[in-house]
């Protein structure tokens, strides 16, 4: 692995990922799938802990359990989003648990979610897509999002953010935030309307992010576009890092969209308030 922001794990076969600068606070965990681990065969081999990409139910099921216990989460405390590339940002309770999981579904359009309940994981999917990952240090709060270009374009980032100050009363200066493995400034290119979304974010400027490569083609760099996103909304520079691993260049152990194709599994996120003092 070429990152160096991001701990590799391995237990029991399953191969995860944390964020140090996060690892640091005993009252939470976070932790990044890999496609290391899991039962699941073929184009999903073999940790896909995405529902209704077509590999079984069961199967994905049992890469939850797995990975949970690898990575240190209690299966039933996960809870999960409904992501469709908009910005809309839950709050979720103890009461939402297993939602999407193991309970049905009971909303759509939720691309980010929040918590300030101990034993509420929030879960996420991705497959290129940006994860965005948040802890209020002080509130002891957490936020996690999806951004792919279109979430990033409409600032999910600081809509998060947003959300824990209105629902926590967090100060971003007390946030932490990381962004997870996704498709890089090396492999994300795009064509003008994508391109033309971008140049809209007036507050951040387009030589910061983008690259003209000509003849209608731009390479995006969604990561530092995020990045600078979130330290707009508050959040200081030197809390936010990035895990500079790009899911289409190490498509072999992460799934990644593009590389891949749509038969694919997929990754996720997770992040948890824990009990104070968990050595795990
Ligand atoms: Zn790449």
């Amino acid at each position: 692995m070429d990152s160096k922001n991001m701990n590799i794990h391995e237990k029991s076969g399953v191969v995860y990922l944390t964020f140090p600068m996060f690892d640091k606070y005993k009252f939470v965990k976070n932790a990044f799938s890999t496609r290391i681990g899991g039962v699941s065969k073929n184009e999903f081999a073999s940790l896909n802990l995405n529902f209704g990409r077509g590999d079984c139910d069961r199967n994905v099921t049992e890469n939850f359990h797995k990975f949970c216990l690898a990575a240190g989460f209690d299966f039933s405390t996960l809870t999960a989003s409904s992501q469709d590339h908009h910005t809309f940002i839950r709050r979720v309770y103890a009461e939402n648990r297993g939602i999407g999981i193991f309970k049905p579904k009971d909303m759509q359009s939720v691309d980010g979610l929040i918590t300030n309940e101990k034993n509420v994981t929030l879960v996420t999917y991705y497959a290129d897509c940006v994860p965005l990952f948040f802890l209020d240090t002080k509130k002891r709060a957490i936020g996690l999002a999806h951004a792919g270009w279109r979430g990033t374009a409409a600032k999910i980032g600081e809509k998060t953010v947003k959300a824990m100050v209105r629902e926590f009363n967090s100060n971003p200066s007390d946030i932490i935030a990381a962004i997870g493995p996704s498709i890089g400034p090396c492999c994300f290119e795009v064509d003008t309307p994508v391109y033309d979304e971008f140049m809209k974010l007036e507050e951040i400027k387009s030589d910061e992010f983008i690259k003209v490569k000509g003849a209608g083609k731009y390479m995006i760099d969604l990561w530092e576009a995020n990045s600078r996103i979130i330290k707009n909304a508050g959040v200081p520079k030197d809390n936010i890092t990035k895990a500079n691993l790009c899911t289409k260049c190490n498509s072999g152990w992460l799934y990644s969209h593009r590389a891949l194709g749509p038969k694919r599994g997929g990754l996720a996120a997770m992040i948890c308030l824990t009990e104070d003092n968990n050595d795990n």
